[in-house]
């Protein structure tokens, strides 16, 4: 890992039990990276980077990557997926955007739906939201008691923890808008045609409730936090500056897991193709 990535992560990872104030004027992050080409055109190396180590996890078939999204409404969860993972294999890489839950999935406990699409053996996941939704949503509206809130993040880091220990290894990023970018993608999404399918006239009823859900996630960060999956918090008003923030991790963490071509039994000499 370069001395760069090592002073990133040491800026954006939550340290567990650590409260952390989500402050608008840190959405940017400044000072993070040089200038805005060279980090675009760094991304991009990077992607092909992960593709490559991407390769090599789905030949070793032995551990998984889970890669956990969440933000507010226009932090660009689907845009980091289509930006740091554009030059990734498709057959290894899946994505999963977790809306509501169905009447058959409230019918389990909220980890039900979460387990049955972790990545298996060999690739990578993505979530677009997450089990985080059933700490953030229920806080902010009251549809739970504290105590009962409080059990959720005991249990999240037991599941995450379950995860860790049989090989999957979990990043997760919060996207973190200012208010005031918010309004913007929003307004966008509205003067745009090609953006207002995107628009979601609940989105302006959440964002009445700005203060709770960032509330609601810094608790989630403080408790949620750990040595094994921890949180980075990526500063997302610049997309140029969040996917170059997240590229290094996953590219790093990657490296980290070190995947290698598993040796087959055989020797190439064994064979002549004929
Ligand atoms: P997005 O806004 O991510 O583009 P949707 O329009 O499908 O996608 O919105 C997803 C909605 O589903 C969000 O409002 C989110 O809070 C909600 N949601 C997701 N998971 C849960 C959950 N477990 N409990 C309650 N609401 C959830």
């Amino acid at each position: 890992m370069t001395d760069q990535t090592k002073e990133l992560i040491d800026k954006l990872q939550v340290k567990p039990g650590v409260k952390v104030k989500l402050k608008d004027g840190d959405a940017r992050g400044e000072r993070l990276f040089r200038d805005e080409p060279e980090t675009r055109a760094e991304t991009a190396a990077l992607a092909e980077e992960i593709n490559a180590l991407q390769d090599r996890l789905y030949a070793e078939r032995q551990r998984a990557l889970l890669v956990i999204l969440q933000g507010m409404d226009t932090s660009g969860k689907d845009g980091t997926v289509r930006d740091v993972f554009n030059a990734t294999g498709s057959i290894g890489v899946f994505v999963h955007a977790f809306g509501r839950p169905s009447e058959m999935e409230l019918a389990h406990d909220y980890l039900w739906r979460v387990h049955a699409v972790c990545p298996r053996r060999g690739t990578i996941g993505i979530f677009n939201r997450s089990h985080y939704e059933d700490v953030l949503v229920p806080k902010v509206h009251k549809l739970l008691s504290k105590s009962d809130i409080g059990k959720r993040y005991d249990q999240i880091n037991d599941f995450e923890r379950m995860l860790t220990e049989n090989g999957t290894v979990v990043l997760k990023f919060m996207l973190h808008i200012s208010r005031a970018e918010q309004a913007q993608r929003l307004q966008e999404r509205l003067d745009d045609p090609r953006k207002r399918w995107k628009f979601n006239p609940g989105d302006l009823e959440d964002r009445k409730l700005w203060d709770e859900f960032e509330d609601a996630y810094e608790t989630m960060l403080e408790k949620c936090s750990t040595t094994v999956a921890p949180w980075y918090v990526i500063p997302a008003d610049r997309k140029w500056v969040r996917n170059g923030a997240i590229a290094r991790i996953v590219k790093a963490t990657l490296e980290e897991m070190d995947p290698q071509y598993p040796k087959p039994a055989w020797k190439p000499t064994d064979f002549s193709v004929v």
